[in-house]
């Protein structure tokens, strides 16, 4: 029997930085991870800001594919590029298996342990005892106050705890192929046909003209519940990809990504990602909290924020011997970036009810030189109700939504 104060369920990079920051503040920290490898398999296009970077606070930057310049988003009738205004504003492009096994290794520098291929079956408080009891499919028994649950979108800690923060799932598919990359710049194709209800990619890994080819659909809106049918749709017709596309293929991944409840649903008690039962408390984060962005769908940036704000917390908790302190989680990270969820939540419907025609509206308004001006000052991807804000209020866009308040009302 093994005991601890703080046990993390994965090693994600949520997981990584909670464990990172528990042991930090000096108290026994364990990571249990079901795979044989931290960062494996990859479930991820690998985009992500350079303040994420920052972020991840990892000196070696080994993980990095590429940098990028920007974007070009198209619509069915319309190309907008989008030049980031300065280096601080690009995105890169990184591997994720190399990138979590650095995150993974600061965290047992900080003196976290981490046990590998062991799959979190039960957690239990059982009556009379002050600690959670872990159990593993390896057959360990594992004790601590507090358990921390970073296993990602299907989170089992979550359900042990009945704990409900997802309202919704996307589904999404990519590939690694051969693509003709002028420049490093990231593509975003929207569309009803192209990845209803989200959008496809292509992100550059580099010189060697490779890129991530993928896309999500929210199966709500999807004629077809199975994403890979539109990954080779695409791949075969699109007039852009089917032409960039040079045919091989490898490093196919499927995954989900979770789409949170509401706001309304949190003030009614969903959404809650800290449990408390007397001596011992059960917190998530990560994708198990369905923190991303559901503009993007984006999640390690989120991921490790919250991440240091979990795993310092519960440190204090177990320090100070008062569960109570744990409540303070849910308070901090809901004021970093509750707001950017729940306005990210109505865009995300918006984009599930409106046609074709009402994406090329918007990336007509979007390809004039005043909007564009916009973006490059306001734009932020780890951050983007900023801009969707302000082009909120522009006229064509305003009639737009008016247009649509109905199918918008009644979807639910
Ligand atoms: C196709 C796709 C593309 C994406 N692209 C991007 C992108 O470009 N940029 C971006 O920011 N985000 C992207 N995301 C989202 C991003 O991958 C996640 O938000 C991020 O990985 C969440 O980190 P996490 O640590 O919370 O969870 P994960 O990274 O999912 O880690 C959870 C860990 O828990 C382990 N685990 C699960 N259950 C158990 C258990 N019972 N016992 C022990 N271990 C367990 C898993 O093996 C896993 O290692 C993408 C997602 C998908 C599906």
């Amino acid at each position: 029997m093994h005991e601890y104060d703080v046990v993390v369920v994965g090693g994600g990079p949520a997981g990584c930085m909670a464990a990172k920051y528990a042991a930090k503040e000096g108290v026994s920290t364990l990571i249990i991870e079901e795979d044989a490898e931290i960062g494996e398999p990859v479930q991820c296009a690998g985009l992500i800001s350079k303040r994420a970077i920052e972020e991840s606070e990892l000196k070696s930057k080994s993980f990095i594919n590429c940098e990028l310049k920007g974007a070009i988003i198209h619509s069915h009738s319309y190309e907008v590029r989008i030049e980031s205004p300065s280096p601080e504003k690009r995105a890169f492009a990184i591997g994720r298996s190399v990138f979590d096994k650095e995150l993974a290794k600061e965290a047992q520098k900080e003196g976290a342990d981490i046990i590998l291929r062991s799959k979190v079956k039960k957690v239990k408080k059982r009556e009379g005892e002050a600690k959670l009891t872990i159990n593993t499919t390896g057959g360990a028994e594992i004790r601590a106050s507090v358990v921390i649950g970073a296993d990602g979108v299907r989170s089992a800690v979550a359900k042990m705890a009945g704990m409900k923060v997802t309202k919704n799932f996307l589904n999404c598919v990519q590939i690694e192929g051969e693509y003709e990359i002028d420049e490093a710049f990231a593509e975003i194709f929207v569309g009803k046909t192209i990845a209803p209800g989200f959008f496809a990619w292509a992100i550059p890994l580099g010189a060697e003209g490779i890129a991530r080819i993928g896309l999500c659909i929210d199966k709500r809106v999807s004629p077809h519940p199975n994403p890979l049918l539109f990954l080779k749709r695409n791949l075969s017709e699109h007039p852009v990809i089917a032409r960039k596309y040079k045919g091989s293929s490898s490093n196919f991944t499927a995954g989900t990504i979770p789409i949170p409840v509401g706001a309304s649903l949190r003030r009614r008690g969903s959404g809650q990602t800290v449990r408390i039962d007397k001596e011992v408390g059960i917190m998530l984060v990560g994708d198990a909290a369905a923190q991303v962005k559901p503009i993007t769908g984006g999640g390690v940036y989120y991921g490790m924020k919250c991440g240091k704000i979990v795993g310092e917390i519960a440190a204090k908790a177990c320090l100070m011997g008062d569960m109570k302190v744990l409540n303070a989680y849910e308070r901090r990270w809901w004021k970093e970036m509750g707001k950017e969820i729940a306005f990210g939540l109505k865009v995300h419907r918006l984009r599930c009810v409106i046609s074709d025609k009402d994406f090329d509206t918007i990336f007509h308004t979007l390809s004039q030189d005043d909007a564009l001006q916009l973006i490059k000052r306001k734009g932020d991807m780890d951050y983007p109700s900023v801009v969707f804000r302000e082009f909120l209020k522009h006229p064509r866009l305003i009639k737009l939504m008016a247009m649509n308040i109905l199918k918008y009302l009644y979807t639910k």
